[in-house]
């Protein structure tokens, strides 16, 4: 046992031996938090609640996780999400150890009728996955995926991120598809539909799902798959978190090569409409083995800023070249990294640089196809913005995602080509008001040509946006809200209110 070890282990005893319960790390943290007196906390539909002291007493000594308060350690943590702009402050955090703690903090906030934030990754551009007031679930304790490797399939814990999923599958020889930031939630990611750069090859991430293991309103823990539930599975795959919480998700996986050939073209931004077009022909005729993103970036400072072909090719390497052919006739790039590369380290690759990653505020919609008149509105309205800049990109989208019935998942979207967006960030301490004006005036612009959005990267501004997106399933959405969430506990997220909504 090395030193280290030795030192935490003995931590973990005495604290386990002075604190009656306190088995595990995570325990000390709730063994810290000090409940001196009632909580005033928000409901689901605003009002104020009183949570008295003895309540958050008992839901304390039921947990094996965590209950933190305002002024417990690691609460500031937990209450943020990735866009440092979302400041918000739950009444209370529990952070569970596993289904049981799940269970019991669905229980209390319903007993409670308290509004409920879920966190799983903390990606939700929109922040819904923190509240002010409310209780806030944060799954960071449960983390980890347990590949069977003969089944070929794989446990994710419902707090997992998308890194843990890609290193443990891909130590075995097989994959599923995942986005294209490593420390993006599995919860939210899976459950709202997942692109990435095996989409086109093997479907959406919530199309690879086998089944889920989710604690519904009700507070009773449930398996929903093709033969459990599935009424459930289907809304779940879709229906992001709105039907409850996921503990645990199965995903059936693929056999793929370690190595792919991949990489970033650079030209300048002078070429932004040329490559544009030259994009949106190549990318109709790819095979879905080849994933694409077109991405234009303007940094701040006037700058002049980039024009970028991210490829991924995942098939056999010796056809490679031959399909990559038509970019290397494009003339010379500023840069081109194309070659091979290891799978997980290229889903790494973006962890600080995609534009998401500080995407202050952002607009995305759905294209069948780009049009010219499409990628001249594009290439007219696209400035730089102070601080942090403007990025304007075209994840590709088509292939196995589009052989899917609109209808056979709750995720209705199966005729895209391509998901645009356009992202402004700003740093710290700057007015946000004038870079979400010039994006919402921008995409008003471009939002024409789009059908749909993805409602994992929605600001959700308007319920009829929200529920027209869902499209056909809409209806069935709500029913299946009505049986498995009447109360709308569930309501942070692309909400499907329940028909008797309070
Ligand atoms: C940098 C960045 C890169 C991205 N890249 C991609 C990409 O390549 N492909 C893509 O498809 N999307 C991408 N997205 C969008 C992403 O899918 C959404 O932001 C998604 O909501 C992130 O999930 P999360 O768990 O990290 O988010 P969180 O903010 O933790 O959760 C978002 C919502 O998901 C629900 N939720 C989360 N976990 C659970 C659970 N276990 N059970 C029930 N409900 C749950 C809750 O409703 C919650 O409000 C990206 C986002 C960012 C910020």
């Amino acid at each position: 046992m090395n030193r280290r070890h030795f030192l935490g282990s003995t931590l973990t005893a005495a604290v386990a031996a002075a604190i009656p319960g306190a088995a595990n790390a995570g325990s000390l943290l709730n063994a810290l938090t000090t409940i001196s007196s009632s909580l005033v906390a928000k409901t689901g539909a605003g009002d104020e609640v009183t949570i008295e002291e003895a309540a958050l007493e008992e839901l304390k000594g039921a947990l094996r996780g965590n209950l933190l308060l305002a002024d417990s350690e690691g609460y500031d943590k937990a209450r943020r999400v990735l866009n440092p702009s979302i400041d918000r402050f739950p009444a209370l955090i529990v952070q569970p150890s596993g289904a049981t703690d799940v269970a019991s903090a669905v229980t209390f906030a319903k007993e409670h009728d308290l509004l409920v934030a879920v966190k799983c990754g903390g990606h939700s551009f929109s922040g819904k996955s923190t509240c002010d007031g409310g209780m806030q679930i944060d799954l960071s304790l449960m983390r980890g995926a347990h590949v069977n490797r003969a089944a070929k399939t794989a446990h994710v814990a419902g707090g997992s991120l998308l890194g843990d999923l890609d290193h443990e599958c891909m130590a075995q020889g097989l994959v599923t598809t995942a986005g294209t930031v490593s420390h993006t939630g599995v919860g939210g990611l899976s459950l709202g539909g997942g692109f990435g750069r095996l989409a086109r090859k093997y479907g959406l991430t919530l199309d690879n799902i086998k089944s889920v293991d989710i604690v519904t309103a009700d507070g009773v823990l449930r398996r929903a798959s093709a033969d459990e539930n599935a009424d459930l599975f289907w809304a779940v795959r879709g229906g992001g978190g709105n039907f409850g919480v996921v503990t645990n998700f199965e995903f059936g996986l693929h056999e793929m090569d370690r190595t792919v050939i991949a990489g970033d073209v650079v030209f300048p931004m002078e070429r932004l409409r040329e490559i544009m077009s030259f994009y949106a022909d190549f990318s109709l005729a790819a095979p879905d083995e080849l994933s694409l993103d077109f991405i234009a970036a303007l940094p701040p400072g006037g700058e002049p800023g980039a024009v970028v072909i991210h490829a991924v090719w995942s098939g056999d390497h010796a056809a490679a070249d031959k399909v990559l052919a038509p970019i290397a006739k494009l003339g010379e790039p500023v840069a081109n990294t194309i070659g091979p590369m290891d799978y997980v380290a290229l889903q790494r690759a973006w962890d600080d640089s995609d534009p998401r990653h500080g995407g202050d505020y952002l607009k995305s919609g759905f294209v069948a196809d780009i049009s010219a008149a499409q990628m001249d509105t594009i290439a007219d309205g696209f400035e730089g913005h102070p601080d942090r800049g403007t990025t304007f990109f075209y994840q590709q989208s088509g292939g196995a995602i589009n052989r899917v019935a609109e209808d056979a998942t709750a995720f209705p979207n199966r005729n895209a080509e391509n998901g645009a967006a356009v992202i402004v960030a700003w740093n710290e301490g700057v007015d946000r008001q004038p870079h979400v004006d010039y994006i919402r005036s921008y995409w008003s612009t471009i939002e024409k040509f789009t059908d749909g959005f993805y409602t994992n990267t929605g600001d959700y501004e308007t319920q009829q946006a929200t529920n027209s997106n869902y499209r056909g399933n809409y209806k069935r959405l709500v029913e299946l809200k009505d049986k498995y969430d009447p109360g709308n506990l569930f309501r942070l997220n692309a909400n499907v209110a329940p028909s008797k909504a309070s």
